[in-house]
Protein backbone atom coordinates (compact mmCIF):
# COMPACT_ATOMS: atom_id res chain seq x y z
CA UNK A 1 0.00 0.00 0.00
CA UNK A 2 1.21 3.58 -0.86
CA UNK A 3 2.03 5.31 2.34
CA UNK A 4 0.75 8.55 2.97
CA UNK A 5 0.19 9.37 -0.40
CA UNK A 6 -2.09 12.27 -2.01
CA UNK A 7 -5.62 12.34 -3.06
CA UNK A 8 -7.26 14.37 -5.89
CA UNK A 9 -7.31 17.39 -3.98
CA UNK A 10 -4.01 17.37 -3.07
CA UNK A 11 -3.99 17.03 0.31
CA UNK A 12 -2.34 14.27 2.46
CA UNK A 13 -4.42 11.13 3.09
CA UNK A 14 -4.05 9.89 6.51
CA UNK A 15 -2.78 6.48 6.27
CA UNK A 16 -4.29 5.30 9.50
CA UNK A 17 -8.17 6.14 8.28
CA UNK A 18 -7.50 4.74 4.66
CA UNK A 19 -6.20 1.38 6.76
CA UNK A 20 -9.20 1.53 8.72
CA UNK A 21 -11.65 2.09 6.53
CA UNK A 22 -10.03 -0.85 4.27
CA UNK A 23 -10.55 -3.00 7.68
CA UNK A 24 -14.12 -2.13 8.15
CA UNK A 25 -14.46 -3.01 4.32
CA UNK A 26 -12.72 -6.53 5.15
CA UNK A 27 -15.08 -7.27 7.94
CA UNK A 28 -18.06 -6.48 5.97
CA UNK A 29 -17.10 -8.21 3.17
CA UNK A 30 -16.32 -11.57 5.20
CA UNK A 31 -20.02 -11.26 6.99
CA UNK A 32 -21.59 -10.14 3.77
CA UNK A 33 -19.54 -13.48 2.34
CA UNK A 34 -20.22 -15.59 4.97
CA UNK A 35 -24.17 -15.00 5.13
CA UNK A 36 -24.28 -15.67 1.23
CA UNK A 37 -22.39 -18.80 1.32
CA UNK A 38 -23.91 -19.81 4.75
CA UNK A 39 -26.72 -18.12 5.52
CA UNK A 40 -27.36 -15.40 7.18
CA UNK A 41 -26.98 -16.17 10.91
CA UNK A 42 -23.50 -17.28 10.45
CA UNK A 43 -22.65 -14.20 8.65
CA UNK A 44 -24.29 -12.08 11.79
CA UNK A 45 -21.83 -14.56 13.90
CA UNK A 46 -18.87 -13.78 11.68
CA UNK A 47 -19.26 -9.80 11.85
CA UNK A 48 -20.01 -10.20 15.25
CA UNK A 49 -16.39 -12.19 16.47
CA UNK A 50 -14.53 -9.48 14.31
CA UNK A 51 -15.43 -7.30 16.93
CA UNK A 52 -12.89 -8.97 19.13
CA UNK A 53 -9.53 -8.03 18.98
CA UNK A 54 -7.08 -9.91 17.40
CA UNK A 55 -10.38 -11.86 15.52
CA UNK A 56 -9.79 -11.73 11.98
CA UNK A 57 -11.99 -13.41 9.32
CA UNK A 58 -10.58 -16.77 9.14
CA UNK A 59 -10.51 -16.72 12.98
CA UNK A 60 -14.55 -15.61 13.19
CA UNK A 61 -15.52 -17.96 10.42
CA UNK A 62 -13.64 -20.76 12.57
CA UNK A 63 -15.61 -19.55 15.78
CA UNK A 64 -19.14 -18.76 14.21
CA UNK A 65 -18.35 -22.73 13.04
CA UNK A 66 -17.61 -23.84 16.34
CA UNK A 67 -20.77 -22.05 17.94
CA UNK A 68 -22.89 -23.94 15.49
CA UNK A 69 -21.36 -27.29 16.04
CA UNK A 70 -21.97 -26.71 19.72
CA UNK A 71 -24.73 -27.98 21.87
CA UNK A 72 -27.31 -25.61 22.55
CA UNK A 73 -26.93 -25.29 26.03
CA UNK A 74 -23.39 -24.73 25.53
CA UNK A 75 -24.00 -21.63 22.94
CA UNK A 76 -26.63 -20.18 24.85
CA UNK A 77 -24.17 -20.36 28.30
CA UNK A 78 -21.63 -18.38 25.97
CA UNK A 79 -24.38 -15.74 24.95
CA UNK A 80 -25.65 -15.56 28.88
CA UNK A 81 -21.85 -15.28 29.66
CA UNK A 82 -21.83 -11.95 27.46
CA UNK A 83 -24.87 -10.78 28.88
CA UNK A 84 -24.14 -10.88 32.61
CA UNK A 85 -20.90 -9.95 32.04
CA UNK A 86 -22.22 -6.54 30.86
CA UNK A 87 -25.18 -6.14 33.04
CA UNK A 88 -23.35 -6.64 36.59
CA UNK A 89 -20.18 -5.55 35.75
CA UNK A 90 -18.88 -1.67 36.87
CA UNK A 91 -16.10 -0.22 38.17
CA UNK A 92 -14.72 0.27 41.53
CA UNK A 93 -16.15 3.31 43.25
CA UNK A 94 -12.74 3.24 44.80
CA UNK A 95 -10.17 2.61 42.30
CA UNK A 96 -11.68 1.53 38.97
CA UNK A 97 -11.00 -2.04 38.84
CA UNK A 98 -13.98 -4.41 37.33
CA UNK A 99 -15.90 -5.70 40.15
CA UNK A 100 -19.85 -6.50 40.43
CA UNK A 101 -20.33 -4.75 44.11
CA UNK A 102 -19.66 -1.57 44.54
CA UNK A 103 -15.74 -1.83 45.47
CA UNK A 104 -13.59 -4.15 44.78
CA UNK A 105 -12.33 -7.88 45.74
CA UNK A 106 -8.63 -5.75 46.55
CA UNK A 107 -10.03 -2.91 48.14
CA UNK A 108 -11.96 -4.55 50.53
CA UNK A 109 -9.18 -7.18 51.62
CA UNK A 110 -7.96 -5.98 55.10
CA UNK A 111 -4.62 -7.95 54.85
CA UNK A 112 -3.23 -5.99 51.90
CA UNK A 113 -1.04 -3.15 51.99
CA UNK A 114 -2.91 0.27 52.26
CA UNK A 115 -0.07 2.37 52.45
CA UNK A 116 0.65 1.73 48.77
CA UNK A 117 -0.86 2.40 45.13
CA UNK A 118 0.17 1.10 41.94
CA UNK A 119 -1.44 3.17 39.13
CA UNK A 120 -2.07 1.35 36.04
CA UNK A 121 -3.95 2.73 32.78
CA UNK A 122 -6.63 -0.07 32.22
CA UNK A 123 -8.30 -2.30 34.73
CA UNK A 124 -7.08 -5.43 32.85
CA UNK A 125 -3.49 -4.30 33.18
CA UNK A 126 -4.49 -5.37 37.61
CA UNK A 127 -5.47 -9.15 36.53
CA UNK A 128 -1.63 -9.11 34.68
CA UNK A 129 -0.08 -7.87 37.83
CA UNK A 130 -1.83 -9.56 39.86
CA UNK A 131 -0.82 -12.94 38.44
CA UNK A 132 2.93 -12.37 39.77
CA UNK A 133 1.63 -12.42 43.33
CA UNK A 134 4.46 -9.78 44.11
CA UNK A 135 2.50 -6.57 44.57
CA UNK A 136 0.40 -6.88 47.96
CA UNK A 137 -0.79 -2.70 48.15
CA UNK A 138 -3.43 -1.57 46.57
CA UNK A 139 -4.24 -0.11 42.73
CA UNK A 140 -5.76 3.03 41.10
CA UNK A 141 -7.07 2.65 37.21
CA UNK A 142 -6.53 6.32 35.58
CA UNK A 143 -8.61 4.76 32.66
CA UNK A 144 -6.65 5.59 29.67
CA UNK A 145 -2.92 7.72 29.62
CA UNK A 146 -2.40 11.47 28.76
CA UNK A 147 -2.71 11.91 24.62
CA UNK A 148 -2.84 15.73 24.37
CA UNK A 149 -3.05 15.16 20.04
CA UNK A 150 -5.99 12.98 20.66
CA UNK A 151 -7.70 15.43 23.19
CA UNK A 152 -7.24 13.51 25.87
CA UNK A 153 -5.84 15.73 28.73
CA UNK A 154 -5.83 14.89 32.38
CA UNK A 155 -9.50 15.99 32.88
CA UNK A 156 -11.03 13.04 31.18
CA UNK A 157 -8.74 10.72 33.08
CA UNK A 158 -9.16 9.24 36.60
CA UNK A 159 -6.80 11.44 38.12
CA UNK A 160 -8.99 13.62 40.37
CA UNK A 161 -9.85 10.90 42.79
CA UNK A 162 -6.71 9.17 43.21
CA UNK A 163 -5.47 12.46 43.91
CA UNK A 164 -8.43 12.49 46.57
CA UNK A 165 -6.81 9.05 47.85
CA UNK A 166 -3.35 10.56 48.68
CA UNK A 167 -4.90 13.14 49.94
CA UNK A 168 -6.80 11.39 52.47
CA UNK A 169 -4.12 10.26 54.20
CA UNK A 170 -2.31 7.04 55.00
CA UNK A 171 -0.63 6.50 51.75
CA UNK A 172 3.20 6.68 51.58
CA UNK A 173 4.34 5.17 47.99
CA UNK A 174 2.75 5.45 44.67
CA UNK A 175 4.14 2.99 41.81
CA UNK A 176 3.49 4.28 38.71
CA UNK A 177 2.84 1.26 36.48
CA UNK A 178 1.37 3.26 32.81
CA UNK A 179 3.07 1.49 29.87
CA UNK A 180 6.34 1.99 28.07
CA UNK A 181 5.10 3.75 25.79
CA UNK A 182 5.14 7.52 24.83
CA UNK A 183 1.68 8.38 26.31
CA UNK A 184 2.40 6.20 29.15
CA UNK A 185 5.53 7.89 29.74
CA UNK A 186 3.57 11.44 29.67
CA UNK A 187 1.22 9.94 32.08
CA UNK A 188 4.02 8.75 34.77
CA UNK A 189 5.48 12.36 34.60
CA UNK A 190 2.51 14.24 34.79
CA UNK A 191 1.63 11.81 37.96
CA UNK A 192 4.90 11.94 39.73
CA UNK A 193 4.86 15.97 39.64
CA UNK A 194 1.46 16.07 41.36
CA UNK A 195 2.21 13.63 43.35
CA UNK A 196 5.79 14.60 45.26
CA UNK A 197 4.60 17.86 46.64
CA UNK A 198 1.91 15.37 48.92
CA UNK A 199 5.45 14.30 50.47
CA UNK A 200 4.17 10.98 49.01
CA UNK A 201 7.55 8.36 47.46
CA UNK A 202 7.33 8.03 43.82
CA UNK A 203 8.52 5.12 42.05
CA UNK A 204 8.07 4.07 38.29
CA UNK A 205 8.52 0.32 37.33
CA UNK A 206 11.53 -1.12 36.02
CA UNK A 207 12.07 -1.55 32.37
CA UNK A 208 14.04 -3.98 30.94
CA UNK A 209 14.71 -7.19 28.13
CA UNK A 210 12.12 -9.47 27.78
CA UNK A 211 12.78 -12.94 30.28
CA UNK A 212 13.94 -15.91 27.52
CA UNK A 213 14.82 -12.83 25.11
CA UNK A 214 17.98 -12.52 23.45
CA UNK A 215 20.14 -9.11 23.59
CA UNK A 216 20.55 -9.16 20.19
CA UNK A 217 17.24 -8.68 19.04
CA UNK A 218 16.17 -6.26 21.71
CA UNK A 219 16.03 -2.04 19.97
CA UNK A 220 18.23 0.13 21.07
CA UNK A 221 16.00 2.09 23.27
CA UNK A 222 14.59 -1.19 25.27
CA UNK A 223 18.23 -1.70 25.96
CA UNK A 224 19.08 1.77 26.78
CA UNK A 225 16.36 1.53 29.73
CA UNK A 226 17.30 -1.44 30.76
CA UNK A 227 20.94 -0.27 31.31
CA UNK A 228 19.24 2.73 33.31
CA UNK A 229 17.63 0.59 35.58
CA UNK A 230 20.40 -1.79 36.10
CA UNK A 231 20.69 -2.62 39.59
CA UNK A 232 23.45 -3.98 42.27
CA UNK A 233 23.71 -7.47 42.53
ZN1 LIG B 1 -11.08 -1.28 44.07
Amino acid sequence: MEQGGHNKTGRMIDREAVEQSSRLKKKMNAGAQASEVSGKGLGRMVEAFMKLPGIGKKSAERLAFAVLEMPMDEASGIAQAILDLKQHSRHCQICNNITEDETCSICRDEHRDASRICVVEEPSNILILEKTGIFRGRYHVIMGALAPLDGIGPENLKIDTLLDRLKSGGITEVILATNPTTKGEMTALYLSKLIKPLGIGVSRIAYGLPVGGDIEYADASTIQRALEGRRAM
